[in-house]
């Protein structure tokens, strides 16, 4: 328009302003069309001249103010965003930022929610039914706040504006401000009869039942996102996403160990030292199966003659399923029980088990402590 560089400063401004206006001005050339140029230069100089409303322009609103993009209101007989989009391919107020009006209409906020799953659910995955307390869009105004039969009207104080300009005078001139207004809070319009259900929010708390699908795998601290679930949004806006977070209770047997089951049997010494195969219950168990399932709900472990107590057998794919694929496994710690309380007769029977062995007066070896074998056996 003044044809100065995008970054032009104020002087570069007002000289360019200056040669312009003396070509165009009425007095040297009275034509309509050198007339309506002559107000597109005025209208751009009192923009750029102006800090604010440069600061406006820059940022791509519309410097007159106010108005919201497009609507260009201001009283020369033209529309400011009429020569922004000639002069800067439309993006001055046809991109209807900048200030002005503040929408009633928000997006809503995510919601958490925590969901307690046992064990053999977290792993092999589950359908729960969930109870929600949510914001849910108001069904008598549905959404924008009106009573039924009335409508938001723009507000008097700030003529739809959503600011008032407050001018302070000090020693340096005049300082413009612009402030939202408080008469209708910033948002144009002011609702004169509020729907009394939702007293003007345009949105109600409603519990909902949701199903929920908890995938295999997941863990305590594992978020399910539920996209627009959430809380509906002032004005009936959109919703926000809920999140359900997963925390899994405490299994009896099984203690995990990321995808990695640990679980500890007990066996008595002369089984440890004979050998013996057990029957162990697996986390699938847990689950109800249909008698013809298939599905393994036990299996047998081999404990082999001479396993020490702390021993520990890693039985691979018998963990928790990935949330990616895969699965973990299933460690046993092995503890050998010492007898106790032996009778005359088995108390014999140790004594010459122990004279065969040369154990009858042993000298234990003495070593630094394991961490580990205590460490398996307690699953830490
Ligand atoms: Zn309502
Ligand atoms: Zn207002």
């Amino acid at each position: 328009m003044l044809d100065v560089p995008r970054d032009a400063d104020a002087d570069t401004i007002k000289k360019a302003y200056r040669r312009l206006a003396r070509q165009l001005h009425p007095d040297v050339n009275p034509d309509p069309a050198t007339q309506d140029r002559f107000k597109e230069v005025s209208a751009a100089y009192e923009v750029l001249s102006d800090p604010q409303k440069r600061a406006a322009y820059d940022r791509g609103g519309d410097p007159f103010g106010g108005f919201g993009g497009g609507a260009g209101a201001q009283g020369q007989g033209f529309s400011f965003t009429d020569i922004m989009d000639a002069f800067f391919g439309g993006q001055g107020g046809a991109a209807g930022g900048g200030r002005g009006p503040k929408s009633r209409t928000r997006r809503g906020q995510d919601a958490l929610i925590r969901l307690d799953v046992d064990l053999a659910e977290a792993a092999f995955g589950a359908s729960r039914e969930l109870k929600v307390d949510t914001a849910v869009v108001c069904s008598t105004c549905h959404g924008d706040g009106a009573a039924p039969g009335s409508r938001p009207v723009p507000c008097e104080t700030c003529r739809g504006a959503g600011e008032v300009a407050h001018v302070q005078r000090s020693f340096l001139g005049e300082v413009r401000t612009l402030r939202p207004c408080a008469a209708c809070r910033g948002f144009g319009t002011i609702i004169p009869d509020p729907c009394r259900e939702c007293a003007g929010d345009g949105r109600v708390r409603s519990r909902r039942t949701l199903t929920i699908k908890v995938p295999a795998g997941v863990d305590t601290g594992t978020r399910v996102q539920l996209s627009e679930q959430g809380e509906v949004g002032p004005g009936g806006g959109p919703p926000g996403d809920l999140y359900v977070e997963v925390q899994v209770a405490d299994h009896p047997v099984f203690t995990r160990h990321g995808n990695d089951l640990h679980c500890a049997v007990t066996v008595p010494m002369t089984a440890a030292a004979l050998g013996t195969t057990l029957t162990l219950p697996t986390l699938e168990a847990d689950v109800e199966q249909g008698a013809d399932s298939g599905v393994e709900t036990s299996f047998e472990l081999d404990i082999e003659a001479g396993t020490q107590s702390g021993a520990s057998r890693t039985l691979r794919g018998r963990g928790v399923p990935g949330l990616r694929g895969g699965r973990g496994d299933l460690v046993v710690n092995v503890a050998v029980e010492t007898p106790g309380r032996l009778d005359p007769r088995q108390e014999e029977l140790l004594r010459e088990l122990a004279a065969l062995r040369g154990e009858e007066s042993p000298t234990g070896q003495v070593k630094a402590a394991s961490r580990s074998v205590f460490g398996r056996l307690f699953g830490h």
